[in-house]
């Protein structure tokens, strides 16, 4: 270790991103919840492939990583999306990724499109079309049902790109599918079909 990396360890030292323990980026306890692997489920006939079960961990990891602007967090949302990545290996390069957009406050209040970013940080190829056609609640704290009429008609679809291949939707978190099942429909009215979604996450939906 350089001089200026054990001065900035000595200054800020290094904490757990899952409970703040002094040491490791993330500790060996927080990696058993923090583990890539590959999930599926299905919303209506859409198949959703995630790569981490959410947990008061991940959770944490998540808002490290969106509010937060954390890199290290940020590096395992990445890690966990290329997990999921891997298994389309072979016809990646015909697919096109179609983010789901954070809404315009948060955009504001982070300076940047979360999920946007990350596309682009994996190098996929994605068109950035989905935005907020109206404000929509909080989700979290929702019931599935809320969920689902909070974002009726929530997304419109910016212009018409030529979209080369199948189009896969991407998110952080999949829970009750409300957000993905939306954005399909939005997409679908602009004559585009969506083939498969990936998320980072998913979580056990609310009932
Ligand atoms: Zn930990």
């Amino acid at each position: 270790m350089n001089m200026v990396n054990e001065l900035s360890q000595l200054i800020f030292p290094q904490r757990c991103i899952g409970c703040s323990q002094l040491g490791f980026l993330i500790c060996s306890s927080c990696r058993t919840s923090w583990h890539p692997h590959i999930y599926k489920t299905h919303i209506d006939n859409l198949e959703v492939t995630s790569s981490i079960l959410y947990s008061p961990i991940a959770a944490r990891i998540i808002v490290a990583a969106k509010e937060n602007n954390e890199k290290n967090a940020q590096d395992l949302l990445i890690e966990a999306l290329r997990n999921i990545l891997k298994a389309y290996r072979g016809n990646i390069q015909t697919l096109t990724f179609v983010p789901i957009p954070s809404s315009k406050i948060a955009q504001r209040k982070r300076g940047r499109n979360f999920i946007k970013e990350l596309c682009s940080q994996l190098e996929l190829r994605y068109a950035d079309i989905l935005f907020h056609e109206r404000r929509v609640r909080d989700q979290s704290g929702l019931s599935a049902k809320e969920r689902s009429k909070n974002l009726i008609g929530a997304f419109g679809v910016e212009k018409l790109p030529r979209i080369f291949g199948e189009i896969v939707l991407i998110d952080d978190v999949v829970t009750t599918g409300a957000t993905l099942r939306e954005a399909r429909r939005a997409l679908l009215a602009s004559g585009l079909r969506v083939s498969a979604a990936i998320t980072a996450c998913v979580a056990q939906p609310l009932r």
